[in-house]
């Protein structure tokens, strides 16, 4: 029977409710914290209250997308996890990020052999997420088992460092059926990533592209649909990006086509600014995750997007894509 394996164990697909596909609730170290201060996520009461205002908006799930070295904090999302049982179902990740946020010479990935990289993300799928997440040579597994896994490319770029990562997460998908969410750096090299993704077998309906809406391209958005691998859309409250209507007009356009069981929703706030929880403690107003329930469906709603889209974009297509087994 298949299973969704979320921080607190594997339930049925079913239980998982709609889905914010692409989230970040905790960061609490990593490279992105050094370039700038609006990337520390580490207050467990602030990332609470973001993700009691998704809750009390309607929603239920996140997958939760910061992967080994880029801040991933095991122990703390557990202690969101366990807060929020029965409410919420979150599902974290194994894999990595684009190329940038490593040392593309020195790291595990790429100075030990492939197979012994493989094995360990397999591990921590079937046994536990390391709660240091591979920082160093001590591992200690968490009951916390990763549900999906993570690959990143560059603007414009695929570097070696990344194709490797692809090609491991390829091969952890094919050895434990999870899903692959990658990062395309602005939204670009969407379609190659999948090429490279397919020559190393990955199974494209378990593969899911994030951020390709930024090109706001419908032909281009077309050339990666039409090979079955899925788009996460999350246009809503950047615009500097798009605004919401173009990502609303973009999402309508492939839904009358007939794409609506290839797309997913996000709002990807992976920023401390971008979210009520921490500004609220310093007197600002800002919309949150929660937008994109109050605000961005309604808009899809408004220009035309059936219940019957809304619902597999919301609570069918990430529980289908995130299944395992
Ligand atoms: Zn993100």
């Amino acid at each position: 029977m298949a299973v969704i394996r979320t921080i607190l164990g594997d339930i049925a697909p079913e239980q998982f409710g709609a889905c914010d596909f692409h989230e970040h609730l905790i960061r609490s170290s990593g490279p992105e914290l050094a370039i700038n201060p609006w990337y520390d996520m580490s207050d467990v009461d602030a990332a609470g209250e973001e993700l009691q205002d998704f809750i009390d908006a309607g929603g239920k799930s996140m997958l939760l997308m910061d992967p080994i070295g880029c801040g991933r904090d095991v122990p703390r999302m557990l202690e969101i996890a366990k807060r929020f049982e029965g409410k919420a179902h979150l599902v974290m990740v194994t894999g990595f990020h684009k190329g940038g946020l490593y040392d593309n010479r020195g790291h595990w990935s790429v100075i030990c052999p492939q197979r012994q990289v493989v094995d360990m993300l397999v591990k921590e799928v079937t046994e536990g997420m390391d709660i240091y997440s591979y920082a160093g040579p001590i591992v200690e597994r968490s009951s916390a088992r990763a549900g999906a896994i993570k690959a990143g490319t560059s603007n414009q770029m695929i570097t070696p460092f990344e194709q490797n990562a692809l090609a491991i997460a390829a091969q952890v998908q094919k050895e434990c059926g999870v899903c692959i969410s990658t990062h395309t750096d602005m939204g670009t090299m969407g379609p190659e990533t999948l090429k490279v993704l397919k020559d190393n077998g990955a199974d494209m309906e378990k593969t899911v592209l994030c951020h390709t809406n930024k090109m706001k391209d419908t032909n281009y958005f077309l050339r990666m649909l039409d090979t079955g691998a899925n788009l996460c859309f999350e246009g809503a409250d950047r615009p500097m990006w798009a605004t919401d209507t173009e990502c609303a007009m973009n999402m309508l356009y492939l839904v009358e086509r007939g794409y609506q069981k290839q797309i997913l929703l996000s709002m990807d706030a992976g920023r401390n600014v971008w979210q009520k929880g921490y500004m609220k403690k310093e007197g600002k107003i800002v919309n949150g995750i929660s937008y994109m329930l109050t605000d961005f469906v309604p808009l899809l709603r408004k220009v035309g997007v059936p219940e019957d889209a809304l619902q597999d974009i919301l609570v069918n297509n990430p529980a289908r894509v995130l299944a395992i087994g």
